[in-house]
């Protein structure tokens, strides 16, 4: 690259601040040494390398490089003749003309997904060599984008990005600054911080950027849709927004997405049915399902309780249990697999039951791990195995939704206790007592859990076995039940040890 060029990409980034539109993403991070930015992207801070890619160049260079700051940025320099040349036809505009007048050279679409895939492959797939701990570790990051479409506006970026567990910022342009009349334009500047690994990042970006843009500059075809299970299954399933991200990646074309969208929801679908199989195979002898369910049903109708949540409620086993007791006037089962509350309204024979039953219960699909309005307002909410199939570092959200959100007077939660493993004969060592379970918690770990979360939301909690207790490695099950020290609105109370008896 000779100095002219280097000085031209400068120059271009440094415009930024002005009407100048250019297609450009930068991440930032404050880890410290910030410099391994460089290693985990796998280009080095002092170079500016440029990549021939079919529609352009894309160059990357390290506007800002120290230990306590480093931004990487990677610039797109589209061939606009060559693009029409090549993609003649694809881009969906209504004149001739457009197709030498459109915004691709100047906006992030899906040209940066290619380039991120292309020029930043290892960083995108979590791999580094000289720093493969730190690829798997969140780090503070931000990544701003300065020209991004977002068909949708605003509202719709952020409803991609903050479920996900970003800070948005968006900055939209005017269509002609010139001309303040003419209104705003579809384009945003985009920063987007969050404390993540940077593969997460970069597959966030990698999806969702040609979701914004909603036009995508090659046809797209069943290779798409690997493309986005790879990228997109870890998150895609349960995110609020599954099928527009899927339409709009899938260009509208109902064939593929529906196959995707089934794709993502079998996987999951299997997951429970299998996982709870396995589950209830091991645990069979027991019967510890059912006393686990007893005693939940107990301490929420000991609490007072009239409108309930089941969240993670399965195939809807506590919801007959809950229905049977008069007490509970409202009952709602939450559950992230279509799936499974299908299961459940058909094992509760719901479309035929009376209406005055059928008003006491709702069913909702919806995921733990993002606020939802709709589970605000209830006395109380069953947790009942759920927890183990977080993924562990989006327990946090979990956390916030539950405690800080919804925000139930009572809430009782059960998991595995790991110690209790050693005592199921069919249970190879070191093994969970399922696939999908991501962690199964000792006594201390899990108590130490909920004393804390107790204490960040202002909530007392209450430790109690489930099932036969062993006096070294205690009860296969444990329970603890929150109860909210904020005003009691309900004047709802918590059963005190002996009413609710031990094991
Ligand atoms: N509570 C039920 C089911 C436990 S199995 C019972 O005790 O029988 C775990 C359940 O949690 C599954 O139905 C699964 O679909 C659901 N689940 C897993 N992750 C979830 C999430 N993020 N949000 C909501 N439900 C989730």
């Amino acid at each position: 690259m000779n100095a002219d060029t280097k000085q031209l990409i400068l120059n271009l980034y440094l415009d930024q601040s002005t009407q100048f539109i250019v297609m450009l993403l930068t991440i930032t991070t404050t880890y410290s040494p910030a410099t391994d930015l460089g290693y985990l992207l796998h280009k080095h801070p002092e170079r500016l390398q440029t990549f021939d890619l079919a529609f352009g160049q894309v160059h990357v260079f390290y506007p800002e490089a120290n230990t306590e700051k480093c931004t990487a940025a990677l610039l797109l320099d589209v061939d606009s003749v060559g693009l029409v040349r090549r993609y003649r036809g694809q881009i969906r505009e209504n004149f001739a003309l457009a197709e030498y007048v459109n915004d691709r050279p100047y906006v992030a679409s899906s040209f940066m997904s290619v380039a991120i895939a292309r020029v930043f492959n290892s960083a995108l797939s979590g791999k580094s060599k000289e720093r493969p701990e730190l690829a798997e570790t969140p780090i503070p990051l931000s990544a701003k984008l300065s020209t991004l479409p977002c068909r949708g506006g605003e509202k719709f970026l952020r409803r991609l990005f903050e479920p996900l567990g970003y800070s948005v910022e968006a900055k939209r342009y005017a269509l002609d600054p010139q001309y303040p009349d003419w209104g705003e334009s579809r384009y945003f500047t985009v920063t987007l911080d969050k404390i993540c690994c940077l593969s997460e990042l970069l597959t966030h970006l990698y999806v969702l950027i040609p979701v914004l843009d909603d036009e995508k500059h090659y046809w797209v075809d069943q290779a798409e849709i690997e493309k986005l299970l790879k990228h997109g299954s870890d998150w895609l399933s349960e995110h609020p927004e599954q099928e527009s991200i899927v339409n709009r990646y899938l260009k509208y074309q109902r064939r593929l997405t529906r196959q995707a969208l089934s794709q993502l929801r079998e996987t999951d679908v299997e997951d429970v049915e299998e996982q709870m199989q396995e589950e209830a195979q091991i645990e069979e002898r027991l019967g510890l399902h059912e006393i686990r369910l007893t005693k939940a049903i107990e301490v929420i109708k000991q609490s007072g309780a009239k409108r309930v949540l089941d969240l993670g409620c399965g195939e809807g086993k506590l919801l007959r249990k809950l229905m049977a007791e008069k007490q509970f006037e409202e009952i709602v089962g939450v559950d992230v697999s279509h799936q499974s509350l299908k299961i459940a309204q058909q094992r509760l024979h719901f479309d035929r039951l009376p209406d005055k039953q059928k008003e006491r219960i709702k069913f909702l699909q919806g995921s733990l791990c993002y606020r939802d309005s709709r589970l605000e307002g209830y006395d109380a909410a069953a947790v009942i195995e759920v927890i183990e199939h977080l993924d562990a570092p989006r327990l946090w959200a979990f956390e916030s939704v539950l405690f800080e959100s919804a925000c139930p007077q009572t809430v009782v939660l059960t998991t595995p206790n790991v110690e209790y493993n050693v005592k199921f004969e069919n249970l190879p060592v070191g093994q969970f007592r399922h696939k999908d379970h991501r962690f199964e918690w000792t006594r201390t770990e899990f108590q130490s859990w909920a004393s804390d979360v107790s204490k960040r939301f202002g909530y007392a909690v209450m430790f109690y076995p489930i099932g036969p207790t062993d006096e070294v490695v205690g009860s296969p099950t444990q329970m603890a039940v929150f109860t909210c020290e904020s005003e009691d609105k309900s004047g709802l109370k918590i059963p005190s040890t002996r009413e609710f008896g031990e094991n």
